[in-house]
């Protein structure tokens, strides 16, 4: 995957040195940069909401799942379903199918790649 490239470089807030955007601190003086400035990037914004959704999605999947492998082994053992255990893996299947429309509506809302498609005169 190529890396979006801007054009823009930010200055210290310190001493005011020219910091390159991938930079986590000045050159110059050191002084640590807070993130990338970057809020007028639709591309840059989209794809970084798209994979903390998938990571969210992710995340309630696998809550659900080792919640199932739990209750297995609760039932296996003692004979029993545990409530508490039972209400998370139910939460947690909610929450990723919820999660999972979620995020399919927002990859719909794809804005276009800044660094795709140049080549197209
Ligand atoms: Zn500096």
């Amino acid at each position: 995957m190529t890396e979006h490239k801007a054009s823009f470089s930010t200055t210290c807030p310190q001493c005011g040195h020219e910091v390159p955007p991938a930079a986590e601190a000045c050159p110059d003086c050191g002084k640590a940069i807070a993130g990338p400035v970057t809020p007028s990037d639709p591309w840059e914004l989209w794809s970084k909401e798209s994979q903390t959704r998938k990571m969210l999605w992710t995340g309630a999947v696998i809550t659900f799942w080792v919640s199932i492998v739990i209750l297995g082994i609760l039932y296996v053992i003692q004979n029993k379903l545990s409530l508490v255990v039972l209400s998370i893996a139910a939460g947690m299947l909610f929450l990723g199918v919820w999660l999972k429309t979620r995020y399919q509506l927002h990859l719909r809302k794809e804005p276009d790649r800044p660094t795709q498609d140049v080549r197209a005169d």
